[in-house]
């Protein structure tokens, strides 16, 4: 697919068309990744950050907002709860809190994996290259980091450089690629600002750049945060800026379908901010337009309702274990089964074994003389 015929499909209107376009998307789904559904707890361990992201409503200029830090007991009581409910990942996600140091986070990697055998995947923000691959050795498996948007001009103007250091988030995609994560990466849809052709473009850049899995959203205004303040929701058909993306549920799910196409053996969430656009089957939707992972939200609910990265989000009063037999119920009515085990993405897998087979052939190189020499004394 080239950039023209993506912005036919953001811009596509006719319900009989689009219908073709979620088929086409759940056919891809199923014969790249199948029929699983994979779930992974979410712990939002922090709302501290240090960064002033235009959209975000924890960003640090929020000053009436109460911050809490997770203790590592707390976390590992999650963790051991994902375990009972079956699932076989934790996300472990925060603010850009610095308070949340290497080591601290190297010891809870240590004890989570000592104590269940979870996947875990980071979800921190900008961490530096020492922290990620200390973090890597520790046993973490995953990271993500959405670029938000491919539109550097409009990143920088949405998520303003911190410490004089300016955020390139692909030079980081690219780190954890080259350590061995499995990479994570996303956009989110409808920001003021973003045009069909840069959403078209990220849409390209995740074929380009290698990801196992990727995460869109709609863009959902916090009246705490800048950008929030500044715009209401935008309208698919009624919008006054024809270049502007609208941060609509239809949307969401073009971009869901069309990543599944560009990307057939990643894995792709069906994501919180699409079920807060509609509680009633925005999530199940997701999943039938070539979504095939959920992340229910085990952050206990005292904190659950500080981490208001954007409002109403779907998760606020969602117990985990009610939660849990909603979700089963709703995913096997869809004809799905529960993802067991750690649900790597095919991709992954296969860019594993390329890794390992390019490993193999390297030491299969000719052996030194001087081990030569050894093995014959033997
Ligand atoms: N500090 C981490 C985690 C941020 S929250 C980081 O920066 O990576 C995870 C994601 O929530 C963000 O990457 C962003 O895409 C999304 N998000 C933040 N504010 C949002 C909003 N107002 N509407 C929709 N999604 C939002």
């Amino acid at each position: 697919m080239n950039t023209q015929q993506i912005i036919k499909w953001l811009k596509e209107q006719d319900s009989h068309k689009l219908d073709q376009l979620w088929q086409q998307a759940d056919r891809s789904r199923y014969e790249h990744v199948g029929n699983q559904v994979h779930l992974r707890g979410l712990i939002e361990i922090s709302n501290h950050c240090s960064r002033q992201c235009q959209y975000c409503g924890i960003q640090a200029g929020n000053r009436s907002l109460q911050r809490y830090r997770m203790t590592m007991d707390e976390i590992l009581t999650c963790a051991l709860q994902a375990q009972e409910l079956g699932y076989g990942t934790v996300v472990l996600q925060a603010g850009e809190d610095f308070g949340l140091t290497t080591e601290w986070i190297t010891k809870l990697i240590y004890k989570i994996k000592t104590k269940t055998a979870l996947a875990i995947t980071l979800s921190l923000g900008e961490r530096n290259d020492s922290e990620l691959r200390k973090w890597q050795q520790a046993g973490a498996d995953r990271y993500l980091l959405r670029f938000e948007t491919s539109d550097s001009e409009l990143f920088h103007r949405i998520h303003p450089g911190h410490a004089n250091k300016i955020s390139d988030r692909f030079a980081i995609l690219e780190t954890l690629n080259q350590l061995g994560y499995e990479t994570g990466s996303g956009v989110m849809i409808g920001i003021p600002g973003q045009t069909y052709d840069s959403l078209a473009n990220d849409l390209l850049q995740f074929q380009k750049i290698n990801l196992d899995m990727i995460g869109v959203g709609p863009f959902i205004p916090h009246p705490a945060s800048p950008l929030g303040k500044q715009h209401a929701n935008l309208n698919e058909k009624n919008n006054p800026d024809p270049n502007q993306v609208p941060n609509t549920e239809l949307m969401t799910y073009k971009v869901v379908a069309l990543t599944r196409l560009l990307c057939p053996q990643t894995n792709i969430p069906s994501t919180t901010a699409l079920a807060s656009l509609n509680q009633n089957n925005g999530r199940e939707l997701g999943l039938q337009r070539g979504a095939n992972v959920v992340m229910p939200n085990l952050t206990p609910l005292q904190y659950r309702k500080l981490y208001e990265i954007y409002p109403a989000k779907a998760c606020l009063q969602e117990k985990p274990d009610d939660f849990h037999k909603h979700l089963i119920n709703r995913i096997t009515e869809l004809g799905r089964t529960i993802g067991l085990g750690r649900g790597d993405s095919p991709h992954f897998k296969a860019k594993k074994k390329d890794n390992v087979t390019r490993f193999t052939l390297r030491r299969k190189t000719p052996t030194p003389k001087i081990m030569q020499r050894q093995v014959r004394r033997d």
